[in-house]
């Protein structure tokens, strides 16, 4: 059928040795980055996303359409759909899957519980299930856990074996099952499963509901925008890693996840790998500073409210140690809060089209960016 032949098309890799990537969450921020990295250097890449409503569903559609430029074709589907996870088993030979596809954002889960655990719980119960029984050889899996997992841990930086069992949204503890349910399928059925903890990933082409693209937004805008500070009057910090900087980090750990050692019929031949990383930036910075650059670069200052922070899933600080990372695939984040914000704003004035008076972005050159 012509389905199968796009698929197998899109899977195929360009290069001797290359991957052959199954990426869920494909049209999101770090699936559409990740998408592209590996096709540029000549991976196979199939993509696969539901389009929810949760952001601007035209941003993702506009990431697709860059997508399709590449030749990746990203699929409208579910992961909960078992049969159609199976059928694209079938149609391809994938190596690896990138599992991003999730229900992100700790807040919105005090309005809807039940979509965190149909995505980030039962859908990744659907990726393992499809991986460990319906494809054969069995792909690695590298899959996107969070930072949040950390919670209300205080004992920075954190380091992988620190505890994680404090989460403070509904969405840390959907990423914490997670980890979980990642050891079961580990154990039973030999699937290879890296789990990476991402820490406040920002950058172009990002999400809208994330803190530093909505205050964009809101400083353009002339409308207010308001800060947490921590009970004991610290300001919020963050572990700011920008995207370029993530997405090696995901191909690292694709690279050295290899294939796992199990079979179609479910017996485990040997031990096959399970692993969780950080990747972060390891220099978390207050949020009142990630303001301050942004006023900087888009010419205008922000109105600003400071309240004390409620609970409602915010942590007081995010900050990571990734020696792991950097010890196993030679992961460095390299890419400071300021360089990285100015290639956010460059593309965000660009993408709504806004001529912004007296930012210093627009008036000077722009930087070189290679990746999207
Ligand atoms: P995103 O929302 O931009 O991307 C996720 C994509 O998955 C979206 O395009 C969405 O439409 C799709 N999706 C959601 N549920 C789906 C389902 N049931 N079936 C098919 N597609 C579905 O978010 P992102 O920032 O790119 O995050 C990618 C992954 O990284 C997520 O798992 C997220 O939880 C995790 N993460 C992100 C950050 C961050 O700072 N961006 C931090 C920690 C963890």
């Amino acid at each position: 059928a012509a389905w199968e032949r796009e698929v197998r098309r899109s899977a195929t890799p360009r290069r001797d040795g290359g991957l052959s990537v199954l990426v869920t969450g494909a049209a999101g921020f770090v699936g559409a980055h990740c998408s592209l990295a590996l096709r540029g250097r000549g991976d196979g890449v199939v993509g696969l996303d539901n389009f929810n409503a949760y952001y601007d569903p035209s941003l993702k559609r506009a990431r697709q359409r860059l997508l399709a430029s590449r030749g990746v074709a990203v699929l409208d589907a579910d992961i909960n759909d078992g049969a159609l996870l199976e059928r694209l088993f079938a149609a391809a030979p994938f190596t690896h899957v990138l599992h991003l596809a999730a229900q992100a954002g700790v807040r919105y889960a005090m309005r809807a519980p039940q979509t965190y655990v149909a995505s980030n719980v039962a859908g990744l119960v659907s990726v393992f299930e499809a991986a460990a029984k319906h494809a054969d050889p069995q792909p690695a899996v590298v899959w996107a856990s969070s930072s949040s997992v950390y919670g209300l841990n205080t004992d920075a930086p954190f380091s992988e074996e620190h505890r994680t069992d404090r989460p403070a949204s509904l969405y840390a503890a959907t990423k914490k099952a997670g980890e979980a349910i990642a050891h079961a399928y580990n154990h039973i059925y030999g699937l290879s499963i890296t789990g990476l903890r991402f820490f406040t990933v920002y950058g172009p082409w990002g999400r809208p509901d994330m803190a530093y693209f909505s205050f964009a937004r809101s400083i353009v805008a002339g409308e207010p925008i308001t800060l947490f500070r921590a009970a004991d009057g610290a300001d919020a910090r963050r572990d700011f890693t920008y995207i370029d900087d993530v997405v090696k980090g995901c191909l690292g750990a694709l690279d050295t996840a290899g294939r796992s050692t199990g079979s179609k019929s479910g017996k485990k031949r040997g031990p096959a790998p399970l692993r969780v990383y950080n990747l972060g930036n390891t220099s978390p910075v207050p949020v009142t500073r990630m303001v301050a650059i942004l006023e900087k670069l888009l010419g205008k200052k922000a109105h600003k409210r400071v309240v004390t922070m409620p609970s409602n899933g915010d942590v007081p600080f995010t900050h990571a140690n990734v020696s792991h990372a950097a010890r196993d695939f030679g992961y460095r984040p390299a890419t400071s809060l300021e360089a990285g914000l100015r290639h956010f704003v460059e593309w965000f004035v660009q993408y709504y089209k806004l001529g912004i008076k007296g930012s210093n972005v627009l008036a000077g050159k722009t930087t070189k960016r290679k990746s999207m």
